[in-house]
């Protein structure tokens, strides 16, 4: 994400820190220090914001470590002031691994808080949470356990991008299947959503609730046009949305064949095949212009060809094809039944494909 810094690379994974969060830790310091705080109070609050932070990216881990667990990686974990984000690859199959994946998270939060209540038994803490002061040695580790159980409880609204919303939506998709079981959970969760601008408004006066009502209506509506979208892609195979009208070339082709098909505007990136049909590779639309821009023309098209590309299957998901196609750049791909060359996929075709059905 833009505007983040990494400051740690865990189990191999990187988390990084919103600019915004680090400023937000700042301006608490600030607060603190100009209402009075003595520095030594100062030194309590910042260390509790550190211990915050601290269990925030424990809470990310959980989430990211049981995803592992079943076959999903975790690209990143990013702290923003809203809470904490464990970008996953994708979604973890299984709604039963899902909802695993998303009560790791409070789990964690609450298993710290389990692990700090013993200190209740010691004789120096101080339980009376409102005396004045600010954070101290007496009722740091009590205010930290209650921010565990505060973490796992809001984060346990069934809202997206809360985990709630995640467990709800796992436990619906063991019904309903995964589509309907998002648009449920998103309504429910923009429903919660509303709820948090209402009483903000009208009771509690926190700009911050608003700003986390606002973003969970947004998330929630998101999350249900991803899912749709994914599941579309999944379910679309390459030969519902191929271009089976496509100018193939041969390797002994000069340069010049292409650049006039280029010309006239209609394909830019070609597939190249041999005597028998095979595709042998592609040229790119940049090698095209290169050859132009050299004046290269009559130079075989053997010469600009990339063998770079991979074949695809007409029965393959658009999905697997687009992951593919924008991981590695190709500009085109062929796509096969049987062996032999069928259509073409372009990123043009998969867009048109998404806007169709927007
Ligand atoms: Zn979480």
């Amino acid at each position: 994400m833009k505007g983040s810094i990494q400051i740690i690379k865990l189990f191999n994974i990187p988390v990084l820190v919103h600019w915004s969060f680090g400023l937000l830790s700042l301006f608490v310091l600030y607060q603190g220090y100009s209402n009075g705080l003595s520095v030594e109070g100062t030194l309590w609050l910042g260390l509790f914001v550190l211990s915050l932070f601290v269990c925030v990216v424990m809470h990310e881990f959980g989430h990211a470590l049981t995803a592992r667990k079943y076959g999903v990686e975790t690209r990143d974990i990013i702290l923003l002031p809203i809470g904490g984000v464990a970008r996953l690859d994708k979604l973890p199959e299984k709604p039963l691994h899902e909802f695993l994946v998303a009560i790791a998270g409070p789990a964690v939060n609450i298993a710290i808080a389990l692990l700090l209540s013993p200190v209740f038994f010691l004789p120096f803490i101080n339980l009376d949470l409102s005396s004045e002061g600010g954070i101290n040695a007496q009722n740091f580790i009590p205010l930290l356990l209650m921010l565990n159980v505060f973490l796992a409880l809001f984060n346990l609204i069934p809202a997206f991008p809360m985990d709630g919303g995640r467990i709800l939506r796992s436990l619906l998709s063991m019904r309903l299947g995964r589509v309907r079981a998002t648009q449920i959970a998103a309504i429910i969760g923009q429903i919660f959503a509303v709820g948090f601008v209402l009483l903000s408004i009208f009771s509690l006066g926190s700009p911050m609730l608003a700003l986390i009502g606002v973003f969970v209506f947004l998330n929630a509506w998101q999350e249900a046009r991803s899912v749709k979208m994914n599941t579309l892609l999944d379910e679309t195979k390459l030969v519902d949305i191929m271009r089976t009208r496509f100018t193939s070339l041969h390797p002994h082709d000069t340069m010049h064949s292409a650049i006039s098909i280029v010309e006239m505007g209609l394909e830019y990136n070609f597939i190249v095949r041999n005597e028998v049909g095979q595709s042998i590779g592609i040229l790119h639309h940049e090698f095209i212009k290169e050859a132009m821009s050299e004046r290269d023309a009559n130079a075989p098209v053997a010469v600009y060809m990339s063998k770079h590309y991979e074949r695809m299957k007409a029965q393959d998901s658009v999905r697997y094809a687009a992951t593919r196609i924008q991981s590695n750049g190709y500009s085109i791909i062929p796509v096969e039944e049987n062996g032999k060359l069928v259509g073409v996929l372009d990123m043009q075709t998969i867009h048109d494909f998404l806007k169709e059905n927007k």
